[in-house]
């Protein structure tokens, strides 16, 4: 069994490198920072590297442990947590691929089961989730500082516990949480409610934008590196804006675009039927059936043409 595998791989290694997805989210974060513990709980020696994540969870327990590259070229395990691909993790991926052996932990329909090891559950709303199987069997013990974790990337993943996805163990290990003295009103405040000053003015931008096409069906709306610097966006800051147009009365798929280095980075959300993850697949992306991403090469317009058609194929 993939458990079984992956227990002898901690226990054999003398090096671990922790790694997760570009962009990474609250489950991203929060997952690997609770495998962070878990790991030195054990007794094991671990790098965590996250070349960029948003201040919106350095308020975490073992943050300040994350480096922005590792002490090592070659460790004996990589462990990639929420990351569906290999091109996921971007620029600090050699640090997988020059490892000894490859863990992948994972809740994307989409992975791509690259690793030597993987426990990929699709059911699973979080990463977060399917961790707690797994410290479970390592025998680790769930901390407040561990659990604080995985409730972050649990009530990220989840939009707080109201997405489809979200099961009876959902609920069940938020509740045992509680009585172990986990925070969950504060960690909720933290990572869903309270907005930085930037994310708020990009969100009047994005608002101000937005566009309703074919019927209502679509929302469309975009923010440029101009939009960016005029309210001093740091890390994270266009997180959400999607979801703008994916409440609107009527709408089936929000699609948010913003420039990155690679290309047009786009975000995709829908509420009843489109799988947005084919529609990302499609080009080279990936995700879940209502919350997807892919990168796009060329100009804006072009993006939005390219996913408008893809999306219209399955439009009812
Ligand atoms: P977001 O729109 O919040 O960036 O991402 C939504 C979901 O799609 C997340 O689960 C994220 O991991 C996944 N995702 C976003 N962009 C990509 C991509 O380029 N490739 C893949 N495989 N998954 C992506
Ligand atoms: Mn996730």
């Amino acid at each position: 069994m993939t458990l079984d595998n992956i227990k002898e791989e901690i226990e054999k290694a003398n090096s671990i490198v922790l790694l997760t997805h570009e962009n990474p989210d609250g489950d991203a974060i929060g997952s690997t920072l609770a495998f962070y513990l878990a790991l030195k709980q054990l007794g094991k020696e671990v790098d965590i590297i996250i070349p960029k994540f948003s201040r919106t969870f350095a308020f975490l327990p073992g943050a300040e442990k994350i480096m922005k590259e590792g002490t090592k070229t070659q460790y004996d395990l990589a462990i990639a947590l929420d990351s569906a691909d290999l091109k996921r993790l971007n620029g600090w991926v050699n640090y997988f691929e020059d490892a000894k052996v490859t863990v992948s932990i994972d809740h994307h329909g989409s992975n791509q089961m690259y690793a030597d090891f993987n426990f990929v559950n699709p059911a699973a709303p979080a990463c977060a989730q399917i961790l707690v199987t797994v410290l479970e069997f390592l025998q680790v013990e769930i901390t407040k500082d561990i659990g604080t974790c995985l409730l972050t990337g649990i009530i990220t993943d989840t939009g707080g516990f109201k997405y489809p996805g979200v099961t009876a163990e959902t609920f069940e290990f938020a509740s045992w949480l509680l009585g172990i003295g986990v925070n969950v009103s504060e960690i909720y405040k933290k990572v869903l409610q309270v907005k930085t000053k930037s994310n708020f003015e990009l969100s009047k931008i994005a608002m101000d934008r937005l566009e309703f096409l074919e019927d209502g069906k679509i929302a469309y709306t975009y923010i440029t590196n101009e939009d960016l610097e005029k309210v001093n966006a740091e890390t994270g800051d266009h997180e959400g804006l999607v979801e703008i147009g994916r409440d609107v009365e009527g709408v089936e798929v929000s699609i948010f675009l913003r420039e990155e280095e690679k290309g047009i980075k786009a975000s995709l959300r829908s509420n009843d039927y489109l799988n947005v993850s084919d529609v990302c697949i499609a080009f080279g992306g990936g995700g879940h059936p209502r919350a997807a991403g892919c990168t796009i090469i060329g100009t804006m317009e072009h993006a939005k043409q390219k996913i408008i058609s893809q999306i219209k194929q399955n439009l009812k």
